[in-house]
């Protein structure tokens, strides 16, 4: 198997040379294990988080080790009765070419009609993370005017969708002119954070949504946060997701100047962590995966080429070169 492993926790925004490529050879494959050649490998920002050492609501990466991630691929060996050899399954041994895993911690992909990849983004975990902030963190309800941030990207690009399906005004922030674009041409209402302070971005999310937002779908944290706050209705909910800009961070920063936004409308900022909420996975997959077969939800998708791309593709979610999920085929 060749797989990428990292040497030492970065600080900082991580360098490529940080990803060290290795081959192993495996060893035979044990009583209850399968063999899965990975046809699709995700990258997703939390990876982040894995890669600075300390535990968080998950375990660290462990240095030279294979880095671990979701992933996509088919049974080529199985010495388990659950799995035969051309099996599709979903599995966390990504960042590699060649996975041996427990049968345990391997799944079949689900029946419906999408194609294999679309597990490991709008029917996977970041879709599964739009509907939960959404509807259980947020509690949208009918007709709520709903922000979101990274507003094009796995998880905002399902939620926009999502709150278009049932709120008033959707309005979604993103960085570069095509991403706008894909926006409104959903019917979202776009506004470009780049270049902006905080004052501007908080301008012009008023002008956008002028009775303010009863859904805050937060993804990125810093300005973005301080402008979401400032146009917030009576008993707006913000569903923290996410906080993307601060992930590379060297020191910490201080918090929005305006969290007393908070009490003046009386709103509910809450975090959640998507896994905690799986027991729904079915119930997501019923509700959104008939919506994605029928193309009445769409999907963006950018992919890298090659196992060496994994960690350019990781990188580039940092700097936004993705439109919609970041994936790399293998
Ligand atoms: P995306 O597909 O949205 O990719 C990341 C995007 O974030 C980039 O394309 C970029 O878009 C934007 N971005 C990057 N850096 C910055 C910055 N400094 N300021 C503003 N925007 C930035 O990733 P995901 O959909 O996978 O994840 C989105 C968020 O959801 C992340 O915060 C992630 O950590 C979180 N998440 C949380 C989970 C949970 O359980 N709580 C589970 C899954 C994801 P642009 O060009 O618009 O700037």
């Amino acid at each position: 198997t060749r797989y990428f492993t990292i040497t030492d926790y970065p600080t900082g925004t991580p360098e490529r040379e940080l990803f060290k490529l290795r081959e192993e050879a495996l060893a035979e494959l044990a009583e209850g294990e399968v063999r899965v050649r990975n046809a699709w490998l995700s990258v997703d920002p939390y990876m982040r988080g894995r890669m600075s050492g300390v535990k968080t609501y998950i375990d660290p990466f462990e240095l030279n080790a294979p880095l671990q991630g979701a992933a996509v691929g088919e049974v080529i060996e199985s010495r388990d009765s659950r799995f035969a050899v051309g099996d599709k399954v979903r599995h966390m041994g990504g960042w590699r070419d060649i996975a041996q895993l427990s049968a345990d911690q391997v799944e079949a992909l689900p029946s419906i009609e999408v194609p294999d990849q679309a597990y490991l983004g709008v029917l996977g975990m970041p879709g599964m993370t739009a509907w939960t902030g959404l509807n259980i963190i947020a509690e949208m309800k009918e007709g709520d005017n709903v922000l979101v941030s990274a507003a094009s990207g796995a998880v905002g690009s399902l939620a926009v969708q999502l709150a278009k399906a049932k709120g008033g005004t959707v309005v979604g922030i993103a960085g570069s002119q095509e991403k706008l674009d894909w926006l409104e041409a959903r019917g979202v209402k776009a506004v470009s954070y780049k270049g902006k302070n905080a004052e501007q971005l908080t301008a012009e999310l008023h002008d956008a949504c002028p009775d303010g937002f009863d859904v805050y779908y937060e993804n990125v944290g810093g300005d973005c946060l301080v402008a979401a706050l400032n146009n917030l209705r009576v008993g707006a909910r913000i569903a923290v997701c996410g906080m993307i800009s601060r992930y590379n961070d060297t020191q910490p920063v201080e918090g929005p100047a305006n969290l007393a936004m908070i009490l003046v409308r009386r709103a509910r900022m809450q975090g959640f962590i998507v896994f905690e909420h799986w027991d729904n996975y079915a119930r997501f997959l019923e509700e959104v995966g008939p919506l994605v077969a029928k193309g009445e939800i769409e999907y963006e998708e950018t992919v890298e080429e090659g196992l060496e791309q994994t960690p350019d593709a990781f990188l580039k979610l940092f700097t936004g070169a993705n439109k919609g999920k970041m994936l790399v085929r293998l």
